[in-house]
């Protein structure tokens, strides 16, 4: 069985105060709050759901509304479809997958996200690998949809040593991207935060000052809510299927960008024992562990994606140890048998 839900990631809620704001996702939706009035853009993008909150003065008129969230649209196809889908068999991550090795150009997009995910490879001692591509999907959790078994040791061996980032170069200036073996990448664990911080950007680069974007639980806030107070998001309690509020983040600055990581939705069940779409680059195989969510607030929501992904693979100790020497603000959530407890980094507790 797979876990309930979307297959991204909805670990964190936009938890805004008023429960007026859980409405289901519809085009356009117009809802109010005490104060104010909020505008939400809804759809589905990167096999989840997105959502835009805007104050209604800023979003101007149902017109304006209809434009813009055409032109949100058009941007999350071009990051979903065009450039990092590895389902549609000619985006640009696929056309870079199927090819066995060369050199190739590359969008800005394409190069910004994978550098990034290069240095959190490097900076997490390998936990954070999109070069697992092959393995995820032989674990069934990428293109190869349906399957729900262990694989045999032998095919296993074989998929996994396929994994290499290290075989990649990027030449920024060229605008290019080496590869020196067959390596397939996927990078699904920092993209949805990228797309999110894109979003971000052509709002404000229409003059909109106060937002949320969410896409698949990952989240940027900017400015506040209509009625003047910031934007109040929260850690979702780690449990399929429930909607509920585990910890409120507080609201340091203007701008909060937010993403998760977590294990309780995303998974199969095999002879009783659960297998998750997060895999430990040391051994092929799905993390386990007591660990069941990572959050992490960052400077940018890509940066805070890919740090929810690989603190998670790194598990409670390791994961605490590096957040605190890199000083990330990060909360994990587990249960190790006497409930759900947590813990976080030391940069976390500003936020609590
Ligand atoms: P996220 O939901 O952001 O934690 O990303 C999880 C997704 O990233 C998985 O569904 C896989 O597609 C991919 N993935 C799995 N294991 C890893 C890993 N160790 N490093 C990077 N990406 C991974
Ligand atoms: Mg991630």
């Amino acid at each position: 069985m797979r876990g309930a839900g979307n297959k991204g990631l909805l670990l964190l809620s936009a938890l805004i105060a008023s429960a007026t704001l859980f409405f289901s996702y519809q085009q356009l939706s117009r809802s109010t709050d005490d104060s104010g009035s909020l505008i939400s853009l809804d759809g589905r993008t990167m096999g989840t759901g997105y959502r835009v909150l805007l104050q209604a003065d800023e979003a101007v008129n149902s017109s304006v509304n209809t434009e813009l969230q055409a032109a949100i649209e058009t941007r999350l196809v071009i990051l979903d479809k065009t450039i990092f889908s590895t389902y549609v068999p000619d985006s640009e991550i696929s056309v870079f997958n199927q090819a066995d090795q060369g050199v190739f150009n590359a969008s800005p997009e394409f190069i910004t996200v994978l550098q990034r995910a290069l240095e959190i490879h490097r900076l997490s001692d390998g936990a954070f690998d999109p070069s697992l591509k092959p393995v995820v999907d032989l674990w069934g959790f990428g293109t190869q949809v349906g399957r729900q078994e262990v694989p045999s040791p032998d095919v296993l061996a074989a998929v996994f040593g396929l994994k290499g980032l290290t075989d990649i170069r990027i030449a920024s200036n060229a605008g290019t991207v080496q590869k020196k073996s067959g390596v397939a990448i996927d990078l699904s664990g920092i993209a949805k935060g990228f797309a999110v911080d894109e979003i971000g950007k052509l709002l404000e680069e229409r003059g909109i000052s106060n937002f949320l974007v969410e896409i698949g639980g990952e989240v940027l806030s900017v400015g506040n809510r209509p009625d003047g107070s910031p934007w109040q998001l929260g850690i979702e309690k780690p449990v399929a299927g429930e909607a509920e509020l585990l910890q409120p983040i507080r609201a340091h600055s203007e701008k909060m960008a937010v993403a998760g990581s977590g294990n309780y939705r995303n998974y199969f069940v095999h002879e009783g024992q659960r297998y998750s779409h997060i895999i430990d680059p040391r051994t092929g195989w799905p993390v386990s562990h007591e660990l069941l969510s990572v959050t992490v607030i960052a400077e940018s929501t890509m940066e805070a994606d890919a740090w929810a992904t690989a603190l998670f693979v790194l598990g409670l100790e390791a994961g605490v140890r590096l957040a605190n020497e890199l000083q990330l603000a990060a909360y994990f959530a587990l249960d190790n048998g006497a409930g759900i407890q947590s813990w976080h980094s030391d940069a976390f507790n500003r936020y609590l």
